[in-house]
């Protein structure tokens, strides 16, 4: 096969920062108040590949006074002026596009085929997109004004994709932000951040604080900030919600999934399995939106089972680096951890667990594609979050058993229907609890749809015109009082 894509100008990237990172606070760079420092490491082979801040609350504490400082200028720039940064950003990213990728590869462990092919140009599609609506903000959006301070925090899954749905649009409607990417992320955070100094963005529009939850839980609580938007799981969701309860902030949450994936009888069974490929092994299943449950029409279901396991049977899981691979490494040992216990469970639970005849590679977080069949309703591989590359299979007979299946779960984020009769594909579609339905079709995104949950799967949309709505307030109408006043 080709020759794997080259560590060398990411690792070279990390050391010309001496393989360590301060804050990115007010434009520069600053050690941590805090004093305090981790590692983030290579999942594929367990390598250390930088240092970085973990930040405290008097550092949280200057971030959001720069952020504050920079908002009096920001928020009242015009929005055909913001979009020049936009646009800039956008082509900055564009431009060091390899390094982003290698870089975001080796911090995450998800496949150079990915980071390549999907992330990074979903991330400047993202930036150009906003950069539109920058622009048009001044007619579109009259009577509206940005929020002020925005807090944002971010998984690992997808780090700097996530950083794009949260920063492009806040700074597109004239917020300024501080964000907050994962502790097993950080790096695409802070070479973005090196590429906001690049185009000369204003300092402090854009803060960057690395560190872990309890970072998180202080921007949370900071009282400068005006909104929290977060990605993550549903129970810090729920923390969250609870810390900003009453508290005037906005908020937005993006959480944790359980989509279905439904295939019909007279569905086009080859391109079915390749879209179950795309559902639930894509990043390693470490998906928010993931495929996760399959629901297979009765009659067809040994048959697709046998075609899907042939298709197993030839992907390749291994160095997230060598563009051949399908599967790359799974983020951490707990992650891994949490995975095996979930399939243990659905064994124990009486599911019947398959997985292709390979061995995954010994060294680094791995693990291989599986598929659960004759898996219960309420088991817990059918109700449960595994985040992993884990697929839990179930039949049905008819599209309304369908339908009550695909609705059994207490998330709602996106859901696949398979089927060539297009009035039973919409008709089952508009029946699904889901912010996202695709049909004979998965996990596609664009910068212009909203993408959210329903239920516990969170509130609020990214992306769209609707995902403007996350970051801007309409402006109180003046009374003529007021105006005499002023
Ligand atoms: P997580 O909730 O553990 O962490 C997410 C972020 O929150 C991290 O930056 C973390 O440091 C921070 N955090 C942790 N505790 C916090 C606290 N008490 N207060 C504030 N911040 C805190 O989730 P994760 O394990 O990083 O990500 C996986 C989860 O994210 C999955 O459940 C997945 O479904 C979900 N996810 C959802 C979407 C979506 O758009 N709906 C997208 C990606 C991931």
């Amino acid at each position: 096969g080709p020759a794997p894509e080259a560590a060398e100008p990411a690792l070279d990237w990390l050391r010309s920062h001496r393989n360590r990172f301060g804050l990115f606070i007010g434009g520069r760079w600053r050690a941590p108040k805090s004093g305090t420092w981790f590692a983030t490491l290579n999942p594929a082979d367990g390598r250390e590949l930088a240092q970085v801040a973990q930040a405290g609350r008097e550092d949280v504490e200057l971030a959001v006074r720069a952020a504050r400082r920079a908002f009096a200028a920001w928020g009242k720039t015009p929005g055909h002026l913001r979009a020049r940064y936009l646009y800039a950003l956008a082509r900055q990213i564009q431009k060091h596009a390899r390094l982003f990728a290698v870089l975001e590869t080796l911090d995450n462990g998800k496949p150079i085929r990915e980071t390549r092919d999907i992330d990074i140009p979903l991330v400047v599609r993202h930036f150009y997109y906003h950069a539109g609506w920058a622009q048009l903000m001044d007619s579109e959006l009259s009577g509206y004004e940005p929020l002020g301070v925005v807090g944002q925090i971010i998984p690992w899954n997808f780090p700097l994709l996530m950083l794009a749905w949260k920063v492009a649009p806040a700074l597109a409607m004239g917020n300024t932000v501080v964000l907050k990417p994962a502790e097993f992320t950080p790096l695409t955070a802070l070479l973005f951040a090196e590429i906001c100094v690049r185009v000369g963005l204003p300092a402090g529009v854009v803060n960057i604080l690395t560190g872990d939850g309890r970072t998180g839980a202080a921007l949370v609580e900071h009282p400068g900030v005006d909104k929290i938007a977060f990605t993550g799981s549903t129970e810090v969701g729920r923390l969250i919600r609870r810390a900003t309860a009453g508290s005037g902030k906005r908020l937005s949450l993006e959480l944790g999934g359980k989509s279905p994936f439904i295939v019909f009888e007279d569905a086009d069974l080859d391109s079915a399995v390749e879209g179950v490929v795309d559902a639930i092994w894509f990043n390693q299943g470490q998906v928010c939106c993931a495929g996760s449950r399959l629901l297979v029409q009765e009659g067809i279901a040994d048959g697709f089972y046998q075609k899907l396991k042939a298709r197993m049977e030839k992907l390749r899981v291994g160095n997230p680096l060598d563009k051949a691979v399908d599967i790359g490494a799974i983020i951490a040992p707990v992650q891994l951890e949490k995975i095996k216990r979930l399939v243990q469970r659905g064994l124990e639970e009486g599911a019947e667990l398959w997985q292709p005849s390979w061995a995954v590679p010994k060294e680094g977080c791995f693990y291989p594609p599986t598929l659960f069949t004759n898996v219960a309703p309420s088991a817990t591989i059918a109700q449960e979050e595994i985040f992993g590359p884990v697929l839990a299979a179930l039949t049905f007979r008819t599209p309304e058993e369908a339908v009550r299946l695909a609705n059994n779960t207490r998330y709602g984020l996106a859901a696949s229907v398979w089927s060539e009769d297009i009035n039973l594909a919409l008709d089952v579609a508009t029946q699904i609890k889901a912010g996202t339905v695709w049909i004979n079709s998965t996990n596609l995104f664009d910068a212009a749809s909203g993408f959210g949950g329903y239920r516990e799967s969170g509130f609020g949309r990214e992306g769209g015109k609707e995902g403007l709505w996350e970051y801007v307030r309409r402006v109180r109408p003046r009374t003529p009082l007021a105006r005499k006043k002023a």
